[in-house]
C-alpha cells in the first residue's frame, strides 16, 4: 500500500501500536519519525492521543508542524484533541541522509 493516501507511515505505525496494545487510543505513547508528519497524520496523531512526536527532518511545504498550516500543533483548531509535544531535529543529519527509494 506504499504511496496510497491511507498508507502513511505514521498512521500505519499508530494502527500497529493500537493493534498490539489492544486499546482504542495511544495515550502516553511517543511516535518517532524520520520526517515531520504530514497533514493527514497530523490529524490522526492527536485524535489517537499520542503524547509526544519526535521528528528528524523538517519538510515545510505540506507538513504539520513547520508549514504555514501546522495542523498538528495549532491551538486554534477548536474541537481537535490536545496537541502532542513535538521535538524536531532529532538525528536530523542522519534522517536527511536517507533517500526515498524509487517507487516508494
Ligand atoms: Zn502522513
Amino acid at each position: 500500500m506504499a504511496g496510497a493516501i491511507t498508507g502513511h507511515a505514521e498512521t500505519l505505525a499508530c494502527q500497529v501500536a493500537l493493534d498490539a496494545a489492544g486499546r482504542g487510543d495511544l495515550a502516553g505513547a511517543a511516535l518517532d519519525t524520520t520526517a515531520e508528519t504530514c497533514f493527514i497524520c497530523g490529524y490522526a496523531i492527536p485524535e489517537l492521543r499520542v503524547g509526544l512526536v519526535v521528528c528528524g527532518k523538517d519538510a515545510p511545504i505540506i507538513e504539520a508542524v513547520t508549514s504555514a498550516h501546522p495542523v498538528l500543533t495549532d491551538p486554534a483548531l477548536d474541537g481537535w484533541r490536545l496537541a502532542p509535544a513535538v521535538i524536531g531535529g532529532e538525528l536530523r543529519e542522519e534522517c536527511e541522509g536517507l533517500k526515498r527509494k524509487p517507487g516508494a
